[in-house]
């Protein structure tokens, strides 16, 4: 199947097309992503009637760069998949309804994708990775470890009781006067720094059930700040160490006893695999701990290139690719959800509306 994937639910404009194999591998025929930051970048962050304008502004013409990218046309496309949730309503508005159009024009299936689970679904794409697998999502908006053991069919063992790990990222990059999207920056400063400098909170370590916190290391790095301001790039970079180390620390004890439940829940019949998705899934010294950590744990290591970590749209088409084979497509007045939990997706499809 040939399917063009559209992506609107923050900041970034998407369009790709992918094709799937009956054998189940996937291709990225195309894949176009444009960021908004710039028309953020004064507001210090994402502004939802920006964003949703600038999505009406472009969409269109990602679309068209896609297919001629992917060199097809609209009536080799299979189905159409947009992202319906979760995100900014405005946004989300955007994609449904010009997918559901050039479905409804070319009398094809309109999927609707969870956002997080094109996440969670990205290595099937990238290295040919299935179900079931033990999932570490970080992102933006969600830091959760779930049980993958199918697609839409999710178990969610932990999640976080504050902040998510990109959003701390991003908090952190703004206190340090960094500039946004914080979490690429603070792992570049990191990089030139000194850890050891500053003793930063390790939340949740040992705590038996696997949720995360990252409230009170913000409060720790904001003390470590104030306590040297005006900061030296010496300091920036000291403190953006601290902190990565920090959050390294924390996750990797988290998905330690994550992999302790998933492997009783799994059984013994299973490979035990461990992947990492979402946009701060590209943070080097994360995967490096966390690759390190699988493997002491007999889990194999996986997680997308970095490029297909953050926001894109090859993630949607692939996801709607999955649920096309087995059937699950979307009406045509399928809504739109800003809040839809991942592990709610347990539904069986839907039928075929269209
Ligand atoms: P969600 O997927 O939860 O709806 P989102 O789509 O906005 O949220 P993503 O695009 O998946 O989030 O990820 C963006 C987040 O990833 C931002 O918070 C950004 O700072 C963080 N991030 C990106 N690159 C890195 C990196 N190298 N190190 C740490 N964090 C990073
Ligand atoms: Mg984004
Ligand atoms: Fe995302």
């Amino acid at each position: 199947s040939i399917v063009l994937g559209l992506e609107t639910s923050c900041d970034e404009t998407a369009a790709a097309v992918v094709a799937r194999e009956p054998s189940g591998e996937g291709r990225i025929l195309a894949s176009i992503v444009r960021s908004q930051w710039e028309q953020h970048r004064p507001f210090g962050g994402v502004v939802p009637e920006i964003a949703a304008r600038a999505h009406v502004e472009c969409l269109d013409v990602l679309v068209r760069e896609a297919l001629n990218g992917a060199n097809v046309g609209l009536d080799d496309l299979s189905a159409v998949a947009a992202t319906t949730g979760p995100g900014l309503i405005g946004g989300l508005i955007v994609g449904a309804i010009t997918g559901k159009a050039i479905a409804m024009a070319r009398g094809i299936p309109f999927i609707s994708v969870h956002h997080l689970e094109a996440h969670a679904l990205t290595v099937g794409l990238t290295e040919g990775i299935a179900p079931p697998y033990l999932l570490l999502l970080v992102s933006g908006g969600h830091t959760q470890l779930l049980i993958v053991r199918g697609v839409g069919d999710y178990e969610r063992l932990g999640t976080t009781i504050d902040d998510a790990l990109g959003e701390a990222f991003d908090k952190t990059a703004k206190l340090l006067g960094l500039g946004l999207p914080g979490g690429p920056a603070v792992e570049r400063m990191a990089l030139k720094g000194d850890g050891s400098r500053f003793k930063l909170p390790r939340p949740m370590a040992g705590r038996p059930e696997p949720h995360f916190s990252f409230a009170g290391l913000k409060t720790a790095v904001r003390r470590a700040a104030e306590k040297l301001a005006p900061l030296s790039d010496q300091d920036v970079a000291d403190i953006s160490a601290a902190f990565e180390q920090a959050v390294v620390d924390s996750v990797s004890d988290r998905c330690a006893r994550a992999m302790e439940i998933a492997a009783a829940r799994l059984g013994s019949d299973v490979p035990l695999r461990f992947v990492v998705a979402g946009g701060v899934a590209a943070n080097q010294r994360l995967r490096a701990s966390l690759s390190e950590l699988a493997q002491a744990r007999g889990f194999s290591f996986h997680v997308p290139p970095a490029n297909l970590c953050g926001d894109n749209a090859a993630m949607i088409a692939w996801a709607g690719a999955e649920r096309l084979t087995r059937g699950m497509v979307d009406p045509l007045d399928a809504p739109v959800r800003p809040r839809w939990p991942l592990d709610a997706n347990a539904t069986p499809a839907i039928g075929a509306g269209v």
